[in-house]
């Protein structure tokens, strides 16, 4: 497979064009981000580390018969992904109260919730993510109906699979991000999953493994990341 121009530069990945139309190349960078691009930082090991853990997640719901658009890794920082129309919608299911949901509603971080909630923000930087719901989404066309019931239909499968995976290595799933897309008229899973988009606590301490170690400033960022895969099995060289 042969890498044409770059497609698309986001935060913390890019994404390439290829002599195969169904197929991209995705390039996990360094760079970090929070706050919507205010905060940015670049973090030695991040992108391998990353394509990494997305690639044995990835493969671990295909497993389970979730469909992502992940194909194969090709090197330390690129994988090979299906070409797919992406809905301008993120969902997020939660376990456990924090980030957004706190300030939002005053809940206590921490506070478990049952049964896990599910929320819709729309993908727009400029606009902060602002949450919506689905009568939004049909009412601007945003995606249609059926689109947004399959959404969170995956999205809910995810967290059944991915909450005893990571119960299992010890650690409290305690909310994600995720992004679909329509390939040849079917609805996949079209994100990443790492700990740059989901939280990931140590089911004794609580301590943070995840984003939020970059976003609340405790230092040891990727290593956080490294234990969390480690857990999983994973070896970082
Ligand atoms: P919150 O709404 O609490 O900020 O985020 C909920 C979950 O979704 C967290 O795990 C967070 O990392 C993830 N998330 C929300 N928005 C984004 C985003 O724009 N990019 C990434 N990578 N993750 C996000």
């Amino acid at each position: 497979m042969k890498q044409l121009e770059q497609l698309y530069s986001g935060k913390a990945k890019t994404v390439f064009r290829t002599d195969d139309p169904d197929h991209y190349i995705m390039h996990f960078r360094d760079d970090t981000s929070a706050f919507d691009g205010k905060k940015l930082a670049k973090l030695d090991r991040k992108g391998k580390v990353n394509n990494r853990f997305n690639a044995f997640i990835m493969e671990k719901l295909e497993a389970a018969g979730i469909r992502t658009h992940f194909v194969r890794v090709l090197n330390d920082q690129d994988c090979v992904v299906k070409r797919l129309e992406m809905l301008p919608i993120e969902c997020v299911v939660r376990n456990i109260a924090a980030g957004s949901l706190c300030r939002r509603l005053g809940v206590q971080e921490g506070l478990e919730l049952h049964p896990p909630t599910f929320e819709l923000f729309l993908k727009n930087d400029a606009l902060g993510d602002p949450m919506i719901n689905e009568s939004h989404v049909e009412a601007f066309g945003w995606a249609k109906a059926e689109h947004v019931v399959r959404a969170r239909e995956l999205t809910y499968q995810v967290n059944g699979v991915l909450k005893q995976l990571f119960a299992d290595a010890g650690m409290l799933l305690v909310d994600y991000k995720l992004e679909f897309g329509l390939f040849k008229g079917e609805l996949l899973l079209g994100d990443e999953f790492t700990p740059d988009g989901c939280r990931l606590w140590d089911a004794q301490t609580r301590e943070k493994l995840d984003k939020d170690r970059f976003r609340q400033d405790l230092g040891d960022v990727i290593e956080g990341y490294e234990i969390a895969g480690r857990r999983l099995g994973l070896h970082f060289d």
